[in-house]
């Protein structure tokens, strides 16, 4: 891995040392690599002596509440003037994975204003100018990677201990789909050994994470396998849709769909999938692809989002119907960049 600018991790360290009021905080609907990467720096800026304050712009699935350090994160859905008081007050604020103010839903003016420095941890591609100092790196497979990365850079690596180890753990698994994608690069597999050597259970982490659904998760995927795909054969593409009353046909809770949207990869010969759900404000929508269709332009010239090549996101304000007629009429016009992805 390439080392990260000396004079960056010496304005860190120094940032950290003089650090009164440290905030962390992640993007709306943090995943894994969100609350595993902040988790993360919390329990490091603890053993450097510092008190931060964990925020998240909402809640996240039940299958992220084991992490070490849970109980700590206050978010700001049910916190709003704690949050808000905190942001204003702190120091500095560390935004870990994500890459644009926009990506707090809700909190990106007061991110802006607050005078705090801003230090961006993050690895998502063209990361907007709002931070002070940026780590802001795509080489990485997920933030999570990045801090331990960091961390080593700022000569603390006999900081990590298992507790770290696990929220890095977390991060790193999640975002690569288990070292399905995004995990290509052998300086992943350094730190994972590392970690292991301090004694994580990586099986326990898999377990908790991926085999603690509810029954109506299951059921709500069987249903949008069996009734709510769409395959497009000429365009190697697939989608899932679901309408609000669905989800509350099969008792919805955040995080029950996390990992429906790579089903239909799993299909010979498709490439690109979509999943469109609909909520109160708005058509969510997640993009993944294979191979060399970019998700991230596609999601940001059409729906309002971006991310990565391979998986990204973005809103649709249209109805969920006519989300999904616009969707099937774009496909044509990207016919032979998606027979040619692979
Ligand atoms: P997911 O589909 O799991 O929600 O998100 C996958 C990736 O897509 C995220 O890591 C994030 O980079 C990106 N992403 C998801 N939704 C949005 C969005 O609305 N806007 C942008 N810019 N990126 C998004
Ligand atoms: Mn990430």
């Amino acid at each position: 891995m390439i080392a990260i600018p000396e004079k960056d991790i010496n304005k860190l360290k120094e940032l950290i040392v003089q650090a009164k009021k440290p905030l962390i905080l992640t993007h709306y609907n943090p995943d894994g690599d969100a609350i595993g990467s902040a988790l993360a720096f919390y329990h490091y800026l603890i053993k450097k002596g510092k008190e931060p304050m964990v925020v998240t712009p909402n809640d996240y699935p039940e299958f992220l509440h084991w992490m070490p350090g849970n109980d700590k994160v206050v978010v700001y859905k049910r916190n709003n003037g704690t949050v808000l008081n905190a942001l204003k007050d702190a120091d500095v604020i560390f935004a870990l994975d994500f890459n644009d103010p926009d990506r707090t839903n809700g909190l990106e003016k007061y991110l802006k204003e607050a005078s705090g420095i801003k230090v961006l941890i993050d690895h998502h591609p063209d990361p907007s100018n709002f931070a002070d100092l940026m780590f802001s790196y795509t080489n990485y497979s997920s933030t999570a990677e990045l801090v331990y990365h960091i961390i080593e850079s700022l000569k603390d690596t006999e900081l990590i201990d298992s507790v770290i180890g696990e929220c890095l753990y977390t991060g790193i698994m999640t975002d690569t789909g288990s070292f399905n994608y995004n995990s290509s690069n052998p300086y992943t597999y350094y730190v994972v050994s590392k970690l292991i050597e301090l004694g994580i259970n990586k099986d326990k982490i898999y377990w908790n994470i991926y085999d603690n659904y509810s029954e109506d998760r299951m059921r709500l995927l069987g249903y949008c396998l069996f009734k709510k795909m769409e395959i497009f054969p000429e365009y190697h593409t697939a989608l899932i849709s679901i309408s609000k009353k669905e989800l509350k046909d099969f008792n919805f809770a955040p995080g029950d769909s996390e990992g429906f949207v790579n089903y239909p990869l799993s299909i010979k010969g498709i490439r690109f999938t979509a999943i469109f759900i609909e909520n109160d404000k708005n058509v969510k929508i997640s993009f993944r692809s294979k191979g060399e269709f970019p998700t991230n332009k596609f999601a940001e010239e059409h729906f309002n989002g971006g991310g990565h090549k391979n998986a990204s996101g973005g809103y649709s304000y249209s109805s969920l119907e006519d989300t999904l007629d616009n969707f099937r009429k774009l496909l044509p016009n990207y016919k032979s960049l998606l027979n040619d992805s692979l």
